[in-house]
């Protein structure tokens, strides 16, 4: 007999002022958010960067020598930056201010950026906000806002995999100003790019590589059945859900977490999936604040199979990666010389190390 599943997200939407998206992911039903109206006088939205590469201040440029897609985006350089607590633009709207969410409250609420590095037809941008607590960060997320979370990253990326142009959809999320935050509001952001990021592209071409020389043999697969058996990486685990220190890390602390069961991206998870990784990321996220005993600066990133290949999503498998800058209670990790420079990366800490580390935290 399988388990009666309870949840339950009612989805609606509607448009802010400027004409921009924005989608409620209610836990209850009937609360009419996606009927109270965006009444700011915003001034209308720039044309987006015309096909094919856009325009010299805001489109996309090709590095022949890396053979990789660089964005230029000038024309947000006046994006807010940093407000005081009282003029966040991510909290509901009430008591006579009005923000980016018309709202008077939310659970999770996903819009288009009003300062985008890329927008149609050349990608977009979009922001999801967890929760309408200012103060609160991911890690003090209850479950069932995970998952009401992993439910707007599945719609998200259904969403805007189905634009045109999109060859990728990225989930991420940016936390601490040592990471160059520039809201302090718990909030992820959504990107659909144009092209294959350089990490994914060099991922794909890594598994396509791997399955002509090992007669189809799966890189996913045996990458994370090698760390099964060897172990000594592993952080946490439940039973969907693996969490490990890569063998070759580049960054002092840095965990990926895949799904037991491989699929390409995050629609193709099941819900068994998608329920049981709340409760494994909050244990990750908690881990890498105890640390240090203090909230650490991370990146979370979500790496996700390429739209409209089939050969690359037959391959690929969906995973999260979350790497922490800080490398002691007091010392950042900076990019100089040999990584911005060279794009060679040296660790100061050894892998298996930093996994016990976590796992003891
Ligand atoms: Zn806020």
């Amino acid at each position: 007999m399988s388990p009666v599943r309870t949840l339950s997200i009612w989805k609606s939407s509607t448009t802010l002022a400027d004409g921009r998206e924005i989608v409620y992911f209610d836990e209850a039903p009937g609360l009419g958010r996606a009927t109270v109206a965006d009444t700011r006088p915003l001034p209308p939205r720039p044309p987006g960067p015309a096909l094919p590469y856009g325009r010299p201040d805001w489109g996309i440029r090709w590095d022949a020598l890396a053979g990789e897609w660089v964005v230029i985006a000038a024309a947000r350089q006046d994006r807010t930056f940093l407000p005081p607590a009282d003029q966040c633009p991510l909290d509901p709207s009430g008591l006579g201010r009005l923000t980016e969410i018309p709202a008077d409250s939310y659970d999770v609420v996903v819009f288009e950026n009003r300062f985008p590095s890329l927008a149609e037809p050349l990608g977009r941008c979009e922001v999801v906000c967890f929760t309408p607590d200012h103060d609160a960060s991911f890690a003090a997320l209850s479950p069932r806002r995970v998952r009401t979370v992993v439910e707007a990253w599945v719609d998200r990326t259904e969403a805007l995999s189905a634009l045109p142009g999109t060859r990728q959809v990225y989930c991420f999320e940016n936390r601490g100003e040592e990471i160059g935050v520039t809201l302090h509001h718990p909030h992820g952001q959504i990107y659909a790019f144009p092209f294959l990021a350089p990490r994914l592209a060099q991922m794909v071409a890594q598994a396509g590589a791997y399955a002509r020389e090992h007669d189809g043999g799966n890189l996913f697969d045996d990458l994370v059945a090698a760390e099964l058996a060897a172990g000594i990486r592993i952080v946490t685990r439940n039973e969907h859900w693996i969490a490990f220190v890569p063998e070759a890390a580049r960054w002092p602390y840095e965990v990926r977490i895949f799904p037991a069961a491989r699929v390409p991206d995050l629609p193709a998870l099941g819900q068994e999936a998608r329920d049981a990784f709340g409760p494994l990321y909050l244990d990750v996220l908690r881990r890498f604040d105890g640390l240090f005993g203090r909230p650490a600066p991370y990146i979370a990133a979500w790496f996700q199979a390429p739209v409209r290949d089939p050969e690359a999503r037959g391959q690929f498998a969906v995973h999260l990666q979350v790497l922490s800058v800080r490398r002691a209670p007091d010392k950042l990790k900076y990019l100089a010389g040999t990584e911005s420079g060279m794009g060679e990366w040296i660790n100061d800490i050894v892998p298996e190390e930093a996994a016990q580390r976590l796992r003891e935290a």
